[in-house]
C-alpha cells in the first residue's frame, strides 16, 4: 500500500483532524460548514464528519447511554483516521462530552494529527436556540441522558481554541479556525 505521504503530496496538503466539542447547539456543525467552505474555495479537500451522516448510518442503533457514547465516539474516530491517513482536511463535530472520549480519539487519531476546539457556548444560549426542540423535551423529561440537562459535559483541559459563539459573529469564528489550520499546514493556499 503506498504511504500518506505519497496521498498527501498528490493532493498538496497535510491529512488533520479538528475536533469540535461542546453542547448540542452551541455552534460546533455550523462552523465546521463554514470551515468547510472557505478550505474549499482555496483548493483545500475538506469532509465532515457529523451527526448526520454517522449517528444516521454507520452507527445507527447506538443510543446515549454512556456505552454507546463511548463505542460511538471510538468508531468516528476510526473513520477519521482512515479520511486522515488519506490527506483529507477531516472535521468532526459531535458533543463529545468527556475528557475521557476526547483522549481516546486523541489517541486513535494521534496527538499530532488531533485539533481540539472547545465551542464553549454557554448552556443558557444553546438552549435559548434549542435549534432542534431538544432542550424543552429534555426538561420534560422526554429525552433521557441529554448533555447539559442530565449527562454531564466536562470541559476540556488544553483546547486548541476556544470558541464562544454568543460572542463574536460566525465568520470570526470560522476565521478563527482557518488559521489554526494554516498554522498546522504552512502551504495552504491564501
Ligand atoms: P451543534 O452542531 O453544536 O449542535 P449547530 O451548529 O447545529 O450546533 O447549531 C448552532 C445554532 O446556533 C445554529 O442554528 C446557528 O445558526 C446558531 N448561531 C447563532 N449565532 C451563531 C454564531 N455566532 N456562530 C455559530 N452559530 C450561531
Amino acid at each position: 500500500m503506498l504511504p500518506r505521504s505519497a496521498r498527501e503530496q498528490l493532493l498538496g496538503q497535510r491529512g488533520l483532524m479538528v475536533w469540535f466539542t461542546g453542547l448540542s447547539g452551541s455552534g460546533k456543525s455550523t462552523i465546521a460548514l463554514g470551515v468547510e467552505r472557505e478550505l474549499h474555495s482555496r483548493g483545500i479537500l475538506c469532509r465532515i464528519l457529523d451527526g448526520d451522516n454517522i449517528r444516521a448510518g454507520i452507527n445507527a442503533g447506538l443510543g446515549f447511554s454512556a456505552e454507546d457514547r463511548r463505542e460511538n465516539i471510538r468508531r468516528i474516530a476510526e473513520v477519521g483516521k482512515l479520511f486522515v491517513d488519506t490527506g483529507v482536511v477531516t472535521l468532526a463535530a459531535f458533543v463529545s462530552p468527556t475528557n475521557e472520549y476526547r483522549q481516546m480519539a486523541r489517541d486513535i487519531i494521534g496527538a499530532d494529527d488531533f485539533f481540539e476546539i472547545f465551542v464553549s457556548t454557554p448552556l443558557e444560549e444553546c438552549e435559548r436556540r434549542d435549534v432542534k426542540g431538544l432542550y424543552a423535551r429534555a426538561r420534560r423529561g422526554e429525552v433521557k441522558d441529554f448533555t447539559g440537562i442530565s449527562a454531564p459535559f466536562e470541559v476540556p483541559e488544553h483546547p486548541a481554541l476556544t470558541i464562544d459563539t454568543s460572542r463574536q459573529p460566525l465568520e470570526v469564528s470560522v476565521r478563527q479556525v482557518v488559521e489554526l489550520i494554516e498554522a498546522a499546514m504552512p502551504h495552504v493556499k491564501t
